[in-house]
């Protein structure tokens, strides 16, 4: 499997607008695009650290991943996405090595990359999320 850099980190918020403003504020970071993926029931904002971003996720359906997420947990680290090359064959040799997989074939999120997340009974507690941008 071919991971090249953390692609994001996937923090839930329950207002983008109230936390992006310690993002740009205090952290001095640019939030560059705001984007609903409708599918996931979620708003997010993106800001850019050297060739990582963040990803603010706010919830906008309290029945959606992200609205149970923080009912349960709170804000907090909701994920981690590595980048990879090939994500169909990273996604065949991990279901190969047993890891359980919660989207079998590659979907499309934000920013028009293909995604694929893993589940966290498989990968240590950690939600991950593989991504490849298909456009580069
Ligand atoms: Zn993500």
């Amino acid at each position: 499997m071919n991971l090249t850099h953390i692609e994001h980190i996937g923090i839930a918020v329950r207002s983008i607008d109230e936390a992006r403003k310690y993002y740009e504020d205090v952290l001095g970071l640019k939030c560059y695009s705001v984007e609903e993926v409708a599918d996931q029931k979620v708003k997010t904002a993106f800001f850019k650290i050297g060739q990582t971003k963040i990803e603010l996720l706010e919830s906008t359906d309290p029945e959606g991943p992200i609205g149970k997420f923080i009912e349960k947990k709170g804000e907090g680290i909701h994920h981690i996405a590595f980048a990879v090359d090939g994500i169909e064959n990273a996604l065949q040799s991990l279901e190969k090595d047993g890891i359980r997989l919660i989207d079998q074939a590659p979907r499309r999120g934000a920013e028009g990359l293909d995604i694929a997340f893993l589940h966290p009974k498989s990968t240590f507690g950690v939600l991950t999320e593989l991504c490849e941008d298909k456009n580069k």
